[in-house]
């Protein structure tokens, strides 16, 4: 069973690890196919998130793939940047598979954003600043993220974010692991544009995340991450995603007619509009690059080099 699924590795670490180099404490949470639980390392003393997927489940509801997708694209991002959540081991018993992820104590962005109803401008800031360092490493490593929303960044014990959930990542062919600087946008989109057929007819990501594009042609390259930052940012204000309807098919019907509107009760600035306004556009081509976000008004006392600045234990 579960030929497919790769076996035992450490990554960055020379020992190999097991079930018993841990004591799993409580529940975190559930996803479709997967259970997270806090554990403790029994050397370290440190706590991480332990993903547990039970194999069965997996083949049988035809995740083999995604779960490959999930630990090789966090293998490749590797443990370089503060705001992606960090795979330190992988190993498996006869029935299960478990990841062991840097536990973010905080939970998901979106209960944060819940409970408050929305953040205040200068919080807003400083996690966008947070959300576009870490998407432009994603990127410079020849990863689109694909479903870029706030249950996929988690808040950390310093309420720094960390970007999570890789299950949906379309990994790019390069040539080495050197950095692209700046992708080419052009290019990259282009490769990208060809979706598996076992995918065809499904959309990749999240209904409300999801650009027009995808929708529309079936596309989806870097400018589908960008849109969903978009998508985050008018979150950040508003409490909920700019698409939203009663039903998938009419959040569907708002994302391709470009529905939003802006609600007057808790007003956006009107730099923040001008972001998200030139995001939220139907030709990815015309859409702002993360470059263009990050010279915009609304950042321009921001020092991008300045990762300390970014990655600030002061959180607003
Ligand atoms: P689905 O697989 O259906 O998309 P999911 O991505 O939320 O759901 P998991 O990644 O298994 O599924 O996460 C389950 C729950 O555990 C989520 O609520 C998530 O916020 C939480 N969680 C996942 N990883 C961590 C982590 N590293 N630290 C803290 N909480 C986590």
């Amino acid at each position: 069973m579960a030929d497919n699924l790769q076996s035992n590795s450490t990554i960055n670490a020379p020992a190999k690890r097991s079930v018993s180099d841990y004591q799993f404490c409580n529940k975190i949470g559930e996803g479709s196919y997967s259970t997270v639980v806090a554990a403790v390392d029994i050397h370290s003393k440190k706590t991480y998130a332990v993903k547990i997927l039970s194999k069965r489940h997996i083949v049988k509801e035809n995740k083999v793939k995604y779960v490959n997708i999930e630990k090789v694209t966090l293998h490749r991002l590797g443990q370089q940047h503060p705001g992606i959540v960090q795979l330190y081991y992988t190993f498996q018993d006869d029935n299960s598979l478990f990841f062991v992820l840097d536990f973010a104590e905080y939970g998901e962005l979106l209960s944060i954003i819940r409970k408050y109803g929305s953040l205040s401008e200068n919080l807003s800031r400083f996690y966008m600043c947070q959300i576009i360092d870490s998407v432009r490493f994603i990127h410079s490593k020849g990863i689109i993220h694909r479903d870029l929303k706030p249950e996929n960044i988690l808040v950390g014990y310093d309420f720094n974010l960390k970007i999570t959930d890789f299950g949906a990542a379309k990994l790019l062919d390069v040539a080495s692991d050197k950095a692209l600087q700046e992708p080419d946008y052009d290019k990259l989109t282009m490769d990208s544009n060809v979706e598996n057929n076992d995918r065809k007819g499904s959309f990749v990501g999240t209904a409300e995340y999801v650009p027009p594009e995808l929708l529309k042609y079936n596309i989806c390259g870097f400018e589908a991450d960008v849109w969903a930052l978009g998508c985050i940012l008018y979150q950040l204000f508003h409490g909920n995603p700019p698409f939203k309807g009663s039903t998938e098919y009419l959040t569907f019907e708002k994302i391709i007619h470009l529905n939003y509107s802006y609600n007057a009760n808790s007003p956006i600035p009107n730099d923040v509009r001008h972001i998200i306004d030139r995001i939220l556009v139907n030709d990815p081509k015309k859409r702002y690059k993360i470059s263009d976000v990050m010279t915009s008004k609304w950042f321009e006392s921001v020092d991008w080099d300045d990762k300390n600045s970014i990655w600030s234990k002061k959180v607003p």
